[in-house]
């Protein structure tokens, strides 16, 4: 295998891996120092300088192996516990609690992600308000703000988000990785629709009841953020209902498919972004003259965008998140990054290379905050 990725191009020398990340290197020290590293509070530099080694020895050894999903998701995780770490400790400094009030909701105290989104569009195109108020605690980020990050990264990356941007989908992308192998070896692709249902579904109620419905009765990760206070009959069903999406979706379904199965079934987002894979420049393609049919790609997919009639088509679904575990997985280099234009099996390398700059930079800087301020509190906590 090694051979295979050496002579493709992917795997690289030292010297030149070492090329390959100097610019990630001054961009990512450029972000996350302001150009002026403060040593005034050791914790904060110590946390600072962490993260930021951190990145960029992941982004070394992609180049360095020529593989990509293990370096990818050990920062996708990091970044998603980190998000729950820093939001749950900014909520306990604000309000002393990880649950939040009818009060905390008119006063806009709560968070504002980019699950909401869908549900905004509809009532803001019909009441010209904003359903769901936002704010920022703790450096989080504003809705317009979230809705630009969140635009550019969907057009840029198309459904890339899910496995290089999104905060949460860390969470089962973990959870998939925890068995060697599966307990469950079958689910039907079929259920891949369902985020479409769910986003229609929510979509509407959101623009009847004037109210983002997914966050109020359904998201699993409310059971890491925050979620309305347990005072009533409703509000106690809602809080069971998210453990429960969270442990059978985020945990045990994951756990016993190698699959992110919250990503694949649930998410409302996961369809508009697999939507968003119409128009992004990168893909992922396959070249049917090296490609040996053995369908390894289609066993290691987290997220069912893969079928065995898609590989004698030699084509990838819309459901792609650009992970790259296929592309790791293939022994014969015959699935790979591409643009979108250019024929598969030419040009792999260099665009492996422009993909994994645009995404782990994105991924690097969107995550750099919560990364930093949770190592900030790890070594406060040690020190
Ligand atoms: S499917 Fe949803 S939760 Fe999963 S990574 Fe995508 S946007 Fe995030
Ligand atoms: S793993 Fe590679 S060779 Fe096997 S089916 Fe997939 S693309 Fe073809
Ligand atoms: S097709 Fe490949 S890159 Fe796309 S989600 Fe599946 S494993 Fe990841």
């Amino acid at each position: 295998m090694d051979k295979v990725l050496e002579s493709a191009g992917m795997k690289k020398s030292f010297g030149r891996s070492l090329l390959y990340t100097l610019p990630m290197f001054l961009i990512t020290f450029m972000f996350m120092t302001g150009g002026k590293p403060n040593f005034s509070d050791p914790a904060s530099a110590l946390a600072m300088m962490t993260a930021f080694l951190l990145v960029n020895v992941l982004y070394f050894f992609m180049h360095y192996t020529g593989k990509t999903d293990r370096y990818r998701a050990v920062l996708f995780i990091i970044f998603a516990l980190s998000l729950s770490y820093t939001l749950i400790h900014n909520m306990l400094e604000v309000r002393k609690s990880m649950s939040f009030s009818q009060a905390d909701i008119l006063e806009c105290k709560i968070p504002f992600c980019h699950l909401v989104i869908p549900m905004m569009i509809l009532p803001a195109a019909f009441t010209k308000s904003i359903i769901f108020p936002g704010s920022i605690i703790g450096g989080f980020a504003n809705i317009s703000s979230m809705v630009l990050l969140w635009l550019v990264a969907t057009v840029v990356l198309g459904r890339g988000f899910c496995s290089w941007g999104c905060f949460y989908g860390g969470w089962d992308d973990g959870f998939s990785r925890i068995r060697k192998k599966p307990v469950i070896k079958k689910i039907s692709e079929l259920w891949r629709w369902m985020p479409f249902a769910v986003l229609i579904m929510v979509a509407l109620t959101s623009a009847l009841a004037l109210m983002p419905t997914y966050c109020s009765w359904i998201c699993p990760f409310k059971a890491v953020t925050e979620f309305e206070q347990v005072t009533s009959v409703e509000s106690a069903t809602k809080a069971g209902i998210f453990l429960s999406l969270f442990g059978g979706l985020v945990i045990a379904l994951p756990v016993m498919t190698r699959k992110r199965t919250q990503c694949s079934f649930l998410c409302p987002m996961g369809a508009v972004n697999t939507l968003s894979n119409k128009i992004t420049p990168f893909t992922l393609k396959i070249d049917k003259q090296a490609c040996t049919e053995c369908l390894k790609c289609v066993e290691v997919c987290p997220l069912y965008a893969l079928t065995p009639e898609d590989v004698k088509a030699g084509k990838v679904s819309l459901f792609c998140s650009r992970c790259g575990k296929c592309v790791d997985a293939c022994s014969k280099r015959a699935i790979h990054y591409g643009i979108r234009g250019i024929p598969a099996g030419t040009m792999k390398n260099f665009s492996r290379n422009l993909f994994l700059f645009v995404s782990f930079l994105f991924m690097a800087i969107f995550s750099a905050g919560s990364i930093i301020s949770t190592f900030q509190g790890l070594f406060k906590f040690i020190f």
